[in-house]
C-alpha cells in the first residue's frame, strides 16, 4: 500500500461509510464465495473487482499487473444483500410508537434518522433496500435517495415508495377529533390513478397500495380498496413502468391484490391456502416479514417462550402454507419496526422456520434481484455484475449468524467498510 493510498485508508476509517474509491483492480481472497446462483458455497475461489464491476470468479483468478490482492481469512463472500421491506423513515416501535414517531417527530429529525439508518443498513452488507413507505415523512425519501447517489450519505441503493397509498380513512393515526396527517396518502375512488401518478412523478420506483387494514381498534383487518381501485391504481403503476407491492393480511385482500395484478404481496398474516395457491399462480411474491411479527410481539411483552402467542403461530401456519405452495419468496424484515441495520434477522428467521439456509441466502440476493428486475446487474457474483459485495466471518451455509459479523462491505466496486 503506498502512503497515499495508506491515507486515504486511514481517512476512509476516520469517515465511516466515506467510500474509498478504487482506482486500480482489486482481487478479493475470502476463504469461500457464494455466487448466488448455484446455491452452493465454493471453497478457494476468488473474485476480481475493477471500474465498479466483477470481472471474474473462480478458483483460478489471479491478480493483473497493478491490482490490489485483499485476503479476508475465515469469511465468505457474498453477494450484497437485499431487503426487499424497509422503512428508512421509521425506528423501532419500542423506542417511539409508530403513532408517535408520525405525529411528534419533526421531519428533519425523521430525515437525519433515516441518514443514520441508510449508512447502518450499509455497514451490515445490505448494498440494495426496497423502502415501502415514508410512513407520514412526505417526499422525503427521493431526497435521501438522490444524497446517496451523489455520495453525500452512505447509503443502500433504494427503490423507493414515497408516501405509499391508502384508502380514504383506514389507516393512521386514528381517534383524533378532527382530520390528523397520515401514514400514507389517503386516496378513493378515481383519484386513485391521479396519486399514483403524482407518487411516481415525485420519485416512486414502486407503487405502494394497502389491500386491507383496521378499522378502529381492536377490529380486525378487513379489505379496503375495491378490486376495481386497485385494478385501475396497479394499471396506471405499470403503465409506467413501476411494479407494485400490496400490503395485505387477510385472504381477501391478498386475493384483490392477486387478481388487481400486484407483483408482491407483503405480511399475509392470516393468509390461506387457496390464497397461496392463487398467487403462485400468477407468480406474485411473497414478503412474509417474519421478523417484524417477532419484534412486535415481544414489544409486547412475549420473551420468546412457549406458548407462542397468537401473532406468531399465525404467522408461522401463514408461512408454511407459502413454503408448501411453492410461491416466489421475498426477504423483507419490514426493517425499522426493528432496528435499521439488524436486517438478516428475516433471513435468519426464514431459515429457522422451514426454508434450507442456502435457499434462504439465494433469496436474499438473487430472488430478491429477480423481483426488482434487477438480476442482470445485482444479486450474483458474476461477471459483468454490479461489484456489491460482502464478506462475513465465518460460513452462512453451516450457520447464518455470520451474516451479523460482517467483514467488508463493497459498493459498485468501492470499500465502504473494512473493520
Ligand atoms: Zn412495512
Amino acid at each position: 500500500m503506498t502512503k497515499l493510498r495508506r491515507l486515504l485508508a486511514i481517512a476512509a476509517l476516520l469517515l465511516p461509510g466515506t467510500a474509498l474509491a478504487q482506482k486500480v483492480p482489486v482481487l478479493l481472497v475470502p476463504d469461500r464465495v457464494f455466487t448466488a446462483t448455484d446455491r452452493v458455497v465454493h471453497e478457494g475461489w476468488k473474485v476480481l473487482v475493477a471500474d465498479g464491476r466483477i470481472v471474474a470468479v473462480g478458483p483460478d483468478v489471479t491478480a493483473p499487473a497493478g491490482a490490489e490482492t485483499r485476503v479476508l481469512p475465515g469469511t465468505t463472500l457474498l453477494p450484497g444483500l437485499i431487503d426487499l421491506h424497509v422503512h428508512l423513515f421509521l425506528h423501532p416501535y419500542n423506542e417511539t410508537s409508530w403513532n408517535d414517531q408520525v405525529m411528534k417527530e419533526p421531519l428533519a429529525l425523521r430525515t437525519a434518522r433515516a441518514v443514520a439508518h441508510a449508512r447502518a443498513t450499509l455497514m451490515a452488507g445490505f448494498t440494495t433496500v426496497r423502502d415501502l413507505g415514508t410512513e407520514g415523512a412526505g417526499d422525503a425519501d427521493a431526497g435521501l435517495k438522490m444524497a446517496i447517489q451523489q455520495g453525500i450519505v452512505p447509503g443502500p441503493r433504494l427503490l423507493i415508495a414515497s408516501r405509499a397509498l391508502v384508502a380514504t380513512g383506514a389507516y393512521g393515526p386514528k381517534g383524533y377529533a378532527f382530520d390528523v396527517p397520515q401514514g400514507a396518502e389517503e386516496v378513493s375512488g378515481e383519484g386513485i390513478v391521479a396519486a399514483v401518478r403524482r407518487q411516481i412523478a415525485h420519485g416512486a420506483d414502486w407503487v405502494k397500495f394497502y389491500a386491507d387494514y383496521r378499522w378502529g381498534p381492536g377490529e380486525p383487518s378487513r379489505a379496503t380498496f375495491s378490486l376495481d381501485e386497485l385494478k385501475a391504481g396497479v394499471a396506471a403503476a405499470h403503465d409506467a413502468g413501476r411494479k407494485v407491492a400490496v400490503h395485505a393480511s387477510t385472504p381477501e385482500g391478498m386475493r384483490r391484490a392477486v387478481l388487481a395484478g400486484a407483483d408482491t404481496i407483503e405480511h399475509g398474516n392470516d393468509a390461506t391456502d387457496a390464497v397461496f395457491a392463487l398467487m403462485k399462480a400468477n407468480k406474485v411474491a411473497f414478503c412474509p416479514t417474519l421478523a417484524a411479527t417477532d419484534a412486535i410481539t415481544r414489544y409486547g411483552g412475549w420473551n420468546g417462550a412457549a406458548p407462542e402467542p397468537e401473532a406468531m403461530r399465525a404467522k408461522r401456519a401463514s408461512y408454511a402454507a407459502a413454503l408448501q405452495a411453492g410461491v416466489t419468496m421475498c426477504v423483507g424484515g419490514d426493517t425499522g419496526v426493528f432496528a435499521h441495520g439488524a436486517n438478516a434477522r428475516e433471513i435468519e428467521l426464514m431459515a429457522g422456520w422451514g426454508m434450507a439456509r442456502n435457499d434462504a441466502l439465494w433469496t436474499a440476493t438473487a430472488g430478491n434481484a429477480a423481483i426488482l428486475g434487477m438480476s442482470d446487474r445485482i444479486g450474483s457474483i458474476a461477471p459483468g455484475r454490479i461489484a456489491d459485495l460482502v464478506a462475513v466471518a465465518g460460513d452462512p451455509l453451516k450457520d447464518l449468524s455470520a451474516l451479523e459479523n460482517v467483514r467488508l462491505v463493497m459498493q459498485s466496486g468501492n470499500i465502504v467498510t473494512n473493520p
